[in-house]
């Protein structure tokens, strides 16, 4: 059966989640403390209910634990954000995913058995960083400590060269996980592809590997 999703707080993060989930054809409930902000969600989302969620009894009558990922966007109260999760997962959800304000939420977040902890705004803030100072990071998401995944535009030197004749891995330490160009994206890769004007390379590794391939915008 296809997963079920639960999104505790619908504040702009909230927000933008349920509606993408929907989007791409998920059954997802919203709850939250707001009567105006349920009706404004109630159209798009598959349920939505007005609820305070650090009400344990509010929650089971919810049948919260049914669902199997729940998202705790609630950020501006840290003390419901972390009951709320606390509960969640209490009641067996497998999969929870919280907000956090700052590191010390983030690690008490973890203690309680968050599975995963995002910050939205500081993660915005990087990718746009990166945008703006290099010239041909496109994107940037960090996936773990260190770690990342980046979308770049190819580097004049490599244009004509095949993957084998670059050679990412032992040259700069990184992978090519995909190319596009246009429209196509090509997820199996040989190495005789030759790189042309115009590819963008997806590319993983260590952040300082990455820096290798990143040009400074003049
Ligand atoms: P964002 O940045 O995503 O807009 P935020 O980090 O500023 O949100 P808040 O505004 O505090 O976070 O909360 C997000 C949403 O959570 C709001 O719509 C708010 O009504 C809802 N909310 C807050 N407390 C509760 C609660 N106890 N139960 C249910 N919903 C709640």
């Amino acid at each position: 059966m296809d997963k079920q999703f639960v999104v505790i707080g619908c504040g702009r993060f909230g927000e933008a989640l349920s509606t993408k989930l929907v989007e791409l054809g998920k059954e997802v409930m919203v709850v939250d403390i707001s009567e105006e902000i349920v009706q404004n969600i109630s159209q798009t989302v598959t349920y939505a209910v007005q609820a305070d969620a650090t009400d344990e009894n509010s929650i089971k009558s919810l049948g919260i634990s049914n669902f199997d990922v729940a998202v705790i966007s609630i950020g501006a109260n840290i003390q419901a954000s972390l009951l709320v999760t606390l509960m969640i997962k209490e009641l067996g959800v497998k999969k929870v995913i919280a907000k956090a304000q700052n590191e010390l939420h983030a690690k008490i977040l973890y203690k309680i058995g968050a599975d995963r902890v995002v910050f939205p705004e500081r993660e915005m803030g990087i990718r746009v960083a990166k945008n703006l100072v290099s010239k041909n990071v496109l994107d940037f998401i960090e996936f773990a400590p260190d770690y990342s995944v980046m979308e770049v535009l190819v580097l004049d030197e490599w244009i004509g060269q095949s993957l084998i004749e670059i050679d990412m891995r032992s040259r700069y330490g990184i992978n090519v996980m995909a190319i596009k160009h246009g429209d196509d994206i090509n997820i199996s890769l040989i190495g005789t592809y030759e790189i042309k004007k115009d590819d963008i390379l997806i590319v993983i590794g260590n952040n300082s590997d990455l820096q290798k391939i990143e040009r400074a915008e003049i």
